[in-house]
């Protein structure tokens, strides 16, 4: 039974009055059926026990694992290979029979990965970060895995009292094209969004984004932990008020730190909520409203943690990689998808009453920052978007700075750069970053780290952020 089916066969008391509350509103995340159907089961399934919850993860991975070995030529071969069948696998033990898919794999055998019982008009497609710098491209479903993201993140939202219309100021690495004429924001009518640009946030130009935020009244700043600490330390520095109106931070896509939980929530007086999630939508995990725990939403995803060793960390603060297979990607299906990113476990039970696995902490991508012309910070996550254009030619890139508003991008290239290549990799980047100078250099090998980790910078300017210096 689908996750729709069985949605549609629960109660639903509130379903009717809330779709004719809300109406189908917004362009960008219509709120459709996938949408309504997802949202309202979660509302429900959220306070499941813990044994209702596996039964009801164990029907889906069983859905996952037939649809893979009927359509989807990789898996069969997993399969065939093992001399096993889907059938074969009748718990969450079983599973850890089936080989990892790694991000290599995925960049190798992309045709192979996709389900042959889709049409092309269904794909939709997605990049994330690969394991050497090379973005990693996938597909999703049309229509179908945007909604279903949109109704489990609203769903994590309402743990802090998010309510759908409410007013958002967005500053997740967003490019205001107006910012080049003096205007660093723009306004989306349809979602209430005041969108501010993530890279002018320099010292003379803060103060604007301050008065603007004010006259705005957001119920909530959706935000890069980099790009709201900005901010944070502009006004903690400068004694300046924080936004009476904030009920929360929503805090995704890069770690939190915990010194840095503890100046947002001093400067800004409200509740840092934060939450992991990536693009290729195979796991996602939130705080609650009790605790700073991150909630495992067993009906998107299994996941697992795999110590050093290669088996289950289970002990308390033991960091393991989150590998996780994904429930919503019939497209493109990630099984026991290693995502590099690690996080540690805990025993501890949630006051919040959820029966969800809980995450300690979770050290997912990297907070690193560029210094600009003027001195001022800027968050590096979009750095990556420059390459996206020209990501089949290159093996591996890496960004270097060693003067502030300048940047040196090495790049190991797999076949040949035409002008064109270079000059579209420059004025991407210069799109985000309009206060950088870039070089482009072309080299035979990028080196690890000691530790045998890939760095995206190498970042020589002091930046006093004390978790930052690693
Ligand atoms: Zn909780």
């Amino acid at each position: 039974m689908s996750l729709k089916d069985f949605a549609k066969s629960l109660p639903h008391p509130l379903k009717q009055g809330l779709k004719y509350a809300y109406g189908a509103a917004s362009s960008r995340f219509r709120y459709g059926k996938v949408f309504w159907d997802t949202y309202n089961f979660l509302q429900e399934s959220q306070w499941w026990n813990r044994e209702k919850l596996e039964e009801y993860q164990m029907r889906l991975l069983e859905k996952m694992l037939n649809h893979v070995y009927e359509n989807v030529a990789y898996y069969q071969k997993v399969f065939d290979q093992s001399g096993s069948k889907p059938k074969n696998i009748q718990d969450f033990d079983d599973l850890r029979k089936l080989p990892y898919l790694t991000k290599e794999i995925i960049q190798e055998n992309l045709s192979d990965l996709m389900a042959r019982n889709y049409p092309k008009s269904k794909l939709r497609y997605g990049t994330t970060g690969g394991s050497t710098g090379i973005p990693l491209g996938f597909y999703h479903e049309k229509g179908v895995s945007e909604a279903k993201e949109r109704a489990f993140i609203i769903t994590l939202w309402h743990r802090v009292n998010f309510k759908m219309g409410d007013r958002c100021v967005v500053l997740r690495g967003n490019v205001v094209h107006s910012a080049n004429k003096g205007k660093f924001w723009e306004y989306d009518p349809v979602n209430k969004y005041l969108i501010l640009s993530s890279y002018h946030m320099t010292n003379e130009i803060l103060p604007k984004y301050i008065a603007k935020i004010r006259e705005f009244k957001p119920d909530f700043i959706q935000a890069y932990p980099s790009a709201i600490t900005i901010l944070a330390r502009f006004m903690k520095k400068n004694n300046i008020e924080p936004f009476s109106s904030v009920k929360a931070l929503l805090c995704g896509s890069e770690n939190l730190y915990s010194w840095q939980r503890e100046l947002l929530e001093e400067v800004f007086q409200c509740r840092v909520y934060s939450w992991y999630g990536h693009s290729e939508q195979a796991a996602l995990a939130g705080e609650c409203e009790k605790s700073t725990y991150y909630h495992i939403f067993p009906e998107y995803g299994m996941v697992e943690l795999i110590n050093k060793d290669g088996n289950p960390a289970t002990n308390e603060d033991e960091l393991g990689e989150i590998v996780a297979t994904g429930f919503n990607n019939f497209i493109c299906p990630f099984i026991r998808y290693r995502t590099m990113d690690l996080a540690a476990p805990t025993d501890a039970k949630c006051e919040c009453g959820r029966n969800h696995p809980l995450l300690k902490r979770v050290e997912g991508r990297l907070q690193e920052f560029f210094v600009d012309r003027t001195g001022s910070l800027t968050t590096f996550t979009c750095a990556h978007k420059a390459l996206w254009n020209v990501k089949d030619k290159i093996n591996a890139y890496q960004y270097v700075q060693n003067e502030p508003g300048k940047v040196l991008l090495n790049i190991d290239a797999k076949s040949k750069f035409s002008i064109s290549d270079i000059d579209s990799v420059k004025r991407t980047f210069l799109d985000f970053y309009p206060r950088f100078d870039i070089k482009i250099k072309f080299v035979e090998d990028i080196p690890r780290t000691e530790r045998g980790k890939f760095r995206y910078l190498i970042q020589k300017l002091p930046i006093e952020f004390g978790d930052f210096q690693k």
